[in-house]
């Protein structure tokens, strides 16, 4: 039985794990919960789990919340120390990373640190501070389980095989709803057009990611972090499989690839990260490998530059990493406000990474104050090109 807490609950991965939780009472129990904004889901969810503690970051809902919940047992605490308190309080032994963005990275580095194990979506924690991250894992002395799709499909293939006999990390993107259509011009698309992705139902700026391409420079560097820091003669590579059923490849030093195969659902990641190596029954639909042919194709990083960005960022490493999402996050805010064209967006990025002179990151405050300029000279891009 794992006791979780689970940051972002109100989110795509949060209900995802959310609805785990409610088939699967005798592997997974609610402790700690926490979102941002959104009071009433919160609140709906606190009645449903009564786990030990909730926290919401805006602490002026709070007053909202307390009403809502009524004299229900939970204790209900507010804003970013509110969340890491959830993060990292006794009942808990796992902390499902459900947040999006920066603003994941305090308390699931604070929950690293308590000793908890970690499932981590928030894959923009580890692209900031990689090192530190995994110094706090190490640490707390807990595990770090992938959440994202590709990463457990990694972690998946890597079961029984020695690290050192991996060659190729190949990680899979379904391109997003760009791919494979020249004839749209990109300086001219619409949030819409941009937030109608093929296969995946996820939070709003991991599908604008999704779309420039830069989820999968997130992930490269995430992988990095996850599998191959030790050994660094694994390469990492994309490609395209527009399909989303093979989730990612591992190929070995004798020239034999392992990959794991399954329907687009984010349950069946979850699920794993929380009761692996054991499986809980019929997570997800099962897969008719009869029905869809599938493809794998070159990534385009003139049109998405953004992918392209990602390797930079972890080829010139120091603080670049934290650049990269920091001003990927001020940029794709800009684009979902109707400020910047779709094209500007791996423009901003560019702009910042080249304009930055810090050194490498070696505290929290570090790493905080890198994505603050991050932020501050993406805004300033932005305004120019708005
Ligand atoms: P959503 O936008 O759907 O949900 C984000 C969650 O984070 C919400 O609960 C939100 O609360 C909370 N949140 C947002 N801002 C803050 C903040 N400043 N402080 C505290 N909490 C905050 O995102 P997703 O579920 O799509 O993604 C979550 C993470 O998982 C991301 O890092 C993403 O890259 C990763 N991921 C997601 C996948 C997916 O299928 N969705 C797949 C693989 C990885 P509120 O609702 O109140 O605003
Ligand atoms: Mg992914």
């Amino acid at each position: 039985m794992r006791n979780i807490s689970l940051l972002g609950a109100t989110g795509s991965i949060g209900r995802s794990t959310l609805d785990l939780v409610r088939r699967y009472p005798e592997a997974v129990r609610v402790v700690g919960l926490t979102a941002h904004t959104r009071v009433a889901a919160l609140a709906e969810a606190i009645t449903e789990f009564c786990p030990a503690v909730a926290a919401i970051a805006d602490p002026t809902l709070l007053p909202e919340l307390r009403e809502r919940v009524g004299d229900a047992p939970t204790e209900l605490v507010a804003g970013p120390e509110g969340v890491v308190q959830v993060a990292t309080q006794a009942e808990c032994d796992t902390v499902l990373a459900a947040i999006v963005g920066g603003a994941g990275l305090a308390p699931t580095l604070a929950a690293a640190r308590a000793g908890k194990d970690i499932a981590l979506a928030n894959k923009e924690a580890l692209v900031m501070a990689g090192d530190l991250f995994l110094r706090g894992m190490a640490a707390g002395g807990g595990r770090l389980i992938p959440v994202d799709s590709e990463h457990s499909a990694v972690y998946q293939c890597l079961r029984g095989c020695r690290i050192e006999d991996v060659r190729r990390i190949i990680l899979t993107a379904s391109g997003g709803p760009f791919h494979g259509r020249p004839e749209i011009d990109l300086a001219a698309v619409t949030r819409a057009q941009a937030l109608n992705h093929p296969n995946w139902s996820m939070g709003e700026k991991i599908t604008i990611d999704s779309a420039t391409l830069m989820n999968k420079g997130l992930e490269v560097i995430e992988a990095r972090y996850l599998f191959t820091g030790d050994h660094g003669a694994a390469t990492i590579d994309v490609v395209i499989h527009p399909e989303s059923i093979v989730h990612s490849v591992v190929e070995l030093c004798d020239g034999q690839m392992l990959a794991q195969l399954g329907m687009p659902d984010m349950r069946g990641p979850i699920a794993y990260a929380l009761t692996g190596p054991r499986r809980a029954a019929d997570v997800m639909p099962r897969l008719d490998l009869t029905a869809t042919p599938l493809h794998f194709t070159t990534p385009d990083l003139d049109r998405f530059p953004c992918l392209r960005l990602g390797f930079d960022a972890l080829a010139g490493g120091g603080p670049l990493p934290c650049v990269l999402n920091g001003a990927n996050e001020t940029a794709v805010a800009a684009f979902l406000d109707n400020a910047i064209p779709f094209t500007a967006i791996p423009e901003v990025i560019e702009a910042v990474m080249a304009a930055c002179t810090a050194p490498a990151p070696a505290t929290l405050e570090e790493v905080l104050e890198i994505d603050r300029w991050a932020r501050e000279r993406a805004s300033g891009e932005v305004t120019r090109k708005g």
